[in-house]
């Protein structure tokens, strides 16, 4: 249907480079994620061309002519180049054939033909070539039919999908995150691949696993990647504690839900409400400790005491084994791990103000953020529990706000400090100017004194008196 595509490029940029390949004898294509996203309506930033000869000199041609101030990056060893233009990234390279060892993603690279160079693409739908040359402008190259697995909404590997996976394991991850983000289907064909490939996924860097992960984790619908990651038998050797979340016990015919199922939907049900790649994290953690402190008790029924904590104790150990960063990211999923379970436990009570305050002071400016957690969290097929759960968080939400603008406790700073407290009485760092501190933190969020310096003076020279304290020393 679509065979002609020059209107779809009929800019500056394209213009340029099929001019200079005109006069360099160069046969030149787009190629690759730029046509695909181009026929899916996506916006793209980058580009991608690809001739039959040298793209690094068509690279500083086209530059030249574009504009005569422009760097170009060349990348000798790769024999690529790739400059930016307008906030357009445009990468230039040779056409070429490639071959795998069994024991690297590493091929070893020849030249070769377009046809070469569409056959080592990983999925039908990124092996899309548009001609740039003027005498075939905007003519589609499509030998595996990737313009009709874009209209049926299909995965697809242009070759034998064992030997695509066998040389590059990566594209597994991939293929599963360009379903996730398209919301599109592996092939039957090429999803058995993928499971019975699954083990290589050894061989390819925690980087570039981590790189695909956060692109499944930032789709609108990340449980799409979730389940086809545990379909495969990925799940399992990249995050074993995620999959250990499935299933469901039986005990005395009582059961508890399924905590990866119920994890997706609250990684779903977050996903509309925040662009934070970390809280989305955090949401598919928050119960990651459920199986390890997953206890029958009689006359109870299932419970998962301390999961909370449990849980933001093991964050970092998966951090560091998937390469995510160990860095302030890496505590706040902890944070929220940890706190998770506080607004709704406060909110089946009666929400009193040192309750909300105490909340405050755990969470401090990250309160936010774990409000939409919990609001996630609640998964409850009983809609008229859930709207019970709703309407007391907006209770919580609104008392957050009183209290916050009433006492400020949010990023608590103790209004009268230690040193202070050491003059006053003569005395050096000691038990007791930890427990007057601390007594002083107490009574204000016990909601005994206001946040501020006058009151809790006074009270600190009341607590001093109870600990024997004479000013001078
Ligand atoms: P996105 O920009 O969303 O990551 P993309 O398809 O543009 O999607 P790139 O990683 O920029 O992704 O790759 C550009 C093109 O290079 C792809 O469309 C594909 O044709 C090819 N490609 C990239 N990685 C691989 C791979 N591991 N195996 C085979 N072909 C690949």
């Amino acid at each position: 249907m679509h065979d002609n595509f020059s209107k779809y490029i009929d800019n500056k940029v394209f213009k340029v480079v099929s001019g200079q390949a005109d006069e360099l004898g160069l046969e030149t294509y787009v190629i690759g994620g730029y046509v695909r996203d181009l026929i899916l309506e996506r916006s793209s930033k980058d580009i991608d061309i690809v001739t039959i000869g040298n793209g690094i000199k068509l690279a500083t041609h086209v530059a030249k002519k574009l504009n005569s101030n422009i760097k170009v990056n060349v990348f000798k060893n790769f024999g690529t180049a790739q400059f930016k233009y307008k906030g357009t990234d445009l990468e230039f390279v040779g056409a070429r054939k490639e071959s795998y060892r069994k024991d690297s993603r590493k091929p070893v690279v020849e030249d070769g033909t377009i046809e070469d160079d569409q056959n080592r693409r990983d999925f039908t739908i990124n092996a899309l070539a548009i001609s740039l040359n003027t005498d075939r402008f905007g003519v589609l190259i499509d030998p595996f039919g990737g313009v009709e697995d874009l209209e049926k909404k299909t995965i697809r590997t242009p070759l034998d999908p064992d030997v695509t996976f066998d040389d590059d394991p990566l594209r597994m991850m991939r293929g599963i995150r360009f379903a996730t983000q398209l919301k599109f289907k592996i092939e039957k064909k090429t999803l058995d691949a993928i499971t019975r490939n699954c083990d290589r996924i050894a061989i390819v860097s925690k980087e570039r696993i981590v790189d695909e992960l956060n692109k499944i984790m930032m789709s609108e619908k990340p449980s799409i990647g979730f389940k086809l990651m545990d379909n495969t038998g990925l799940l399992e050797l990249i995050m074993p504690e995620v999959a250990a979340l499935k299933g469901v016990e039986v005990v005395d015919g009582v059961g508890h839900k399924d905590n990866f199922m119920h994890t997706l939907k609250v990684l779903d049900r977050i996903a509309p409400n925040t662009q934070n790649l970390w809280l989305r994290w955090a949401a598919l953690f928050h119960d990651v400790a459920k199986p390890l402190t997953k206890k029958y008790v009689d006359g109870l029924g299932w419970t998962f005491h301390g999961h909370n904590y449990v849980g933001s104790k093991v964050i970092p150990r998966i951090f560091r084994r998937i390469k995510l960063p160990l860095n302030d990211k890496m505590k706040f999923v902890q944070k929220m791990v940890n706190l998770h379970m506080r607004p709704i436990v406060l909110s089946e009570d009666e929400v009193t103000d040192s309750a909300v305050r105490r909340l405050l002071f755990e969470a401090g400016d990250d309160i936010d953020e774990l409000m939409t957690l919990c609001e996630a969290d609640i998964t409850s097929k009983n809609e008229a529990k859930v709207k019970q759960y709703l309407s007391n968080f907006k209770l919580v939400r609104k008392k957050l706000k009183e209290i916050e603008e009433k006492d400020a406790v949010r990023n608590f700073q103790p209004p009268v400090k230690g040193e202070e407290i050491m003059d006053l009485f003569g005395i050096k760092p000691c038990r007791e100017v930890g427990i007057i501190k601390n007594a002083i933190k107490e009574a204000i969020l016990d909601g005994e004194i206001h946040n501020n310096y006058d009151e809790a003076y006074e009270f600190m020279l009341k607590k001093a008196d109870e600990l024997g304290l004479k000013r001078g020393g």
